[in-house]
């Protein structure tokens, strides 16, 4: 029997946000590179990346409270919030390239105008919310940032979670008019769609199995075609494994160094759906509470205004789960098939450690129906069941890893692994995610290719025109660019159509 063979010069793994962005950079720097990919599923964008999968927030750290940590003398750091507002910068700035070069149309399907708000109560929360606030209204990111405890003012903000509110605590919330809301699935597919007419060559419906370095360096994968069982082995210079949560797995096949010791901890998801149009018209807003204490930072429940097929919608949520797959369409032994001799420790030590947090997902996936409503409640006090209907999300691996912090350190951020060589990189964990694609993917190019970086900086500053800068030192540059982004992109506030 003949097996199918080819020899290319990347390899994508995986149809997600991170696969289609790498390509479509490398499509723009090197044309005549031939890029493969495989992906297990029928199309592009089906896991995380999709739209039902995912909360669609353009994470910027506009609402987000998680990413502003209260420190022990009382101040808030906004450190974090900085590079994630930046790195959002970058994604804008490489989409608008690609509006503006026509490579992708239309992106008014993929993102939208939507102000951003954190919503708390209770006086500690309160005051946490006011100090978030000066420390960032005062920076040029978070420009035109208001506050509020005033419940007059909160009530024209957000009517549906004000309304038959009782007020009997301290409450406030901020708003930023710049935030947006991001249709992952929608940018996937238009990404995917745009490599295949630039001549990739796509192959649904193909899972790789395994990947083994020969001995001329190059990359031998074995894949499956999902349908006739058919094993064929493709090799290329180059491999990224973006293959979400499978990436872990992926990666230890490969037996790079840099890939031992490390695990991934599941953690599953539920959105609530609005099926009632009239509660959906009474909210135009991504508004971000603040997670219960125990509770992880995926789990800061959100009740958001989203455009999914360009129709409004609304969602809460997520509520986080405890589930062993490593992708939505997994396998019930993902965790299990893990474990490796080189991060068992690494394993045992999280587990212990994370006892607590297991216990409290576990809770979470036996919540009934009518205990997720409370939930909602605290966000719309009248909401009833009949309008809420339950929508299983996506799954999101995090990282464990050892860390000057101890053995078996849960991670929270995502993280590129590649090896020294630079012949391969995978990437794993889940946020801020697919917001910050186009920075995590340059940052794969640049361990990867350091050779090329030169040669390739004009034609990235040309698409990302903020590119090894900091927006921050170069305030003109960052009023240009959200300028220019918001003009390409729809977002700005002339522009906004509701
Ligand atoms: C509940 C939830 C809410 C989120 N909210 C946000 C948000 O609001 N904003 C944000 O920016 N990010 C958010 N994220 C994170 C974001 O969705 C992910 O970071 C992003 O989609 C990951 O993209 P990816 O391309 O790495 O993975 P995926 O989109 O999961 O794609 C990986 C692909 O690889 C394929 N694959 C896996 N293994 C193999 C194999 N062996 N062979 C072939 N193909 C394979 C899979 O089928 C899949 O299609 C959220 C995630 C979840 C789960």
């Amino acid at each position: 029997m003949s097996i199918r063979q080819s020899k290319t010069d990347v390899i994508l793994i995986g149809a997600g946000i991170m696969s289609a962005t790498l390509g479509t950079l490398l499509k723009e720097l090197v044309p005549d590179w031939n890029i493969t990919v495989f992906e297990k599923l029928a199309n592009a964008g089906e896991e995380s990346s999709n739209e039902w999968n995912n909360a669609g927030t353009g994470h910027a750290a506009l609402c987000e409270l998680n990413y502003t940590v209260e420190k022990p003398d009382g101040s808030v750091d906004i450190s974090k919030a900085l590079k994630i507002n930046e790195e959002y910068q970058v994604s804008k700035q490489f989409w608008s390239y690609l509006v503006n070069s026509n490579l992708i149309r239309n992106p008014e399907d993929f993102i939208r105008p939507l102000p951003h708000l954190s919503f708390v109560q209770g006086e500690q929360n309160v005051s946490f919310l006011k100090k978030r606030f000066e420390a960032l209204s005062a920076n040029p990111l978070f420009q035109g940032m208001e506050f509020s405890d005033d419940p007059k003012k909160l009530m024209e903000w957000i009517p549906l979670i004000m309304k038959d509110r009782i007020v009997n605590e301290p409450i406030a919330a901020t708003k930023i008019d710049s935030g947006t809301d991001v249709n992952f699935g929608a940018l996937t597919r238009m990404l995917f769609d745009h490599l295949q007419r630039k001549g990739v060559d796509i192959h649904y419906k193909h899972q790789v199995d395994d990947l083994k370095r020969t001995s001329d360096g190059v990359w031998e994968l074995k894949v499956r075609n999902v349908d006739s069982g058919a094993v064929e082995r493709h090799s290329a210079k180059f491999v990224f494994i973006g293959g979400g949560g499978g990436s872990l797995l992926l990666l230890q096949k490969s037996g790079i160094p840099e890939g031992k010791h490390i695990g991934g901890f599941p953690v599953s998801g539920l959105f609530m759906v609005c099926n009632n149009p009239d509660v959906i018209e009474q909210h135009h807003a991504k508004v971000y509470g603040k997670a219960k204490v125990g509770a992880p930072p995926m789990s800061v429940p959100h009740l958001d205004t989203r455009f999914i097929d360009n129709k409004k919608m609304l969602l809460f949520g997520p509520f986080a789960g405890f589930s062993p797959k490593f992708l939505k369409t997994g396998s019930m032994f993902d965790l299990l098939c893990s474990v490796k001799p080189d991060n068992v420790t690494t394993m045992l030590a999280a587990g212990a450690k994370n006892v607590p947090l297991t216990k409290y997902l576990i809770q979470q996936v036996m919540l009934s129906k009518d205990q997720r409503m409370e939930e909602l409640r605290e966000f719309i006090p009248n909401a009833k069941s009949e309008d809420w209907d339950i929508v299983v999300a996506g799954q999101r691996v995090q990282v464990i890893k050892d860390t000057p912090a101890g053995k078996g350190t849960l991670q929270f951020g995502t993280e590129v692994i590649s090896a020294a060589d630079g012949s391969i990189a995978a990437l794993l964990g889940a946020s801020p995610g697919a917001s910050t694609a186009v920075s995590v993917m340059l940052d794969v190019i640049s361990r990867c290719f350091p050779e090329h970086l030169q040669a390739w900086e004009p034609k990235i500053k040309e698409m990302i025109p903020s590119y090894g800068l900091s927006l921050l030192n170069h305030p003109e540059l960052l009023d240009d660019i959200q300028t220019s982004t918001a003009r390409t992109l729809g977002l700005s506030s002339e522009l906004v159509l509701v």
